[in-house]
């Protein structure tokens, strides 16, 4: 450390988003309304947030990527909701226009209500977004249990079978129906236990996110990496304040501690 620590030893921790639905107006908390949104990139954009695939973010904590671009950010989105195809994607594709370069998204997926319910998007839809460059289009469990009241309501021989299957089966079909890679998975309702973590981890997801209020670090458990949940009462200072201690060289937790060079 010190003068012989390369510029980039300070690992910067990486806030990772997670959004559901969007709206014009106010309808729930989950809903975050579209002038927001616009709002949320905006300011990623003003603070210099470079958003980043989830994979490359993988790739850096797995240490096969010695570092990330500056002042990195994950955007996902949870659920397949139709909005996300209405107002998100094309928000997101405005910002990508504005800034010359992709901005890349994780969509989690639950297959069970594709092309099934009015709320979600179809899969013509999903071919649509897995199109765009930097939309990686992955699983969120089958038809999205709470797999926490599930472990307590099965033995243990069922309730294998059924995480399995859950965990199984979306992977399948969003690679069949896709043709995409499927190796990123989102826990329903962010919720997972070490049983399940391990589970994920053998079935051959490589990474698994849940929920936090914490940016991801070389720390962070593989199979439960937090994401803040965006929700419509989070405001562009809020965000800014949470993408600001991400970004701070101070705030950058690691061996090196916290007293690193000022950035260059
Ligand atoms: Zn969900």
């Amino acid at each position: 450390m010190g003068f012989a620590a390369p510029p980039t030893a300070a690992p910067s921790p990486v806030p990772i988003l997670v959004y559901h639905r969007f709206a014009d107006r106010a309808l729930d908390s989950m809903t975050v309304r579209s002038s927001l949104f616009a709002q949320h990139l905006a300011t990623l954009q003003t603070l210099g947030a470079q958003p980043i695939p989830l994979s490359q973010w993988l790739a850096y904590r797995r240490g096969e990527l010695s570092q990330l671009p500056e002042r990195a950010v994950v955007l996902s989105a949870d659920d397949g909701h139709l909005s996300q195809f209405q107002v998100m994607a094309p928000l997101l594709q405005e910002a990508s226009q504005r800034t010359a370069r992709a901005w890349p998204i994780s969509l989690f997926i639950y297959p069970s209500a594709i092309s099934k319910v009015s709320y979600a998007m179809t899969w013509a839809q999903l071919r649509t977004l897995s199109r765009i460059e930097g939309f990686s289009l992955q699983s969120h469990s089958y038809w999205h249990p709470h797999f926490i009241q599930e472990r307590r309501r099965l033995d243990a021989a069922a309730f294998d079978r059924f995480a399995r299957q859950q965990l199984l089966r979306s992977r399948e079909l969003l690679q069949e129906r896709l043709g995409m890679a499927v190796d990123q998975l989102a826990w329903p309702f962010g919720l997972s236990d070490p049983g399940l973590q391990a589970l994920a981890q053998e079935l051959g997801y490589q990474i698994a996110l849940g929920l936090g209020q914490s940016a991801a670090t070389l720390q962070s458990p593989l199979f439960d990496v937090p994401r803040y949940l965006a929700l419509d009462s989070l405001s562009p200072e809020q965000l800014a304040h949470w993408l600001r201690a991400a970004f701070a060289p101070g705030q950058a937790p690691g061996p090196s501690g916290p007293l690193g060079p000022s950035p260059s």
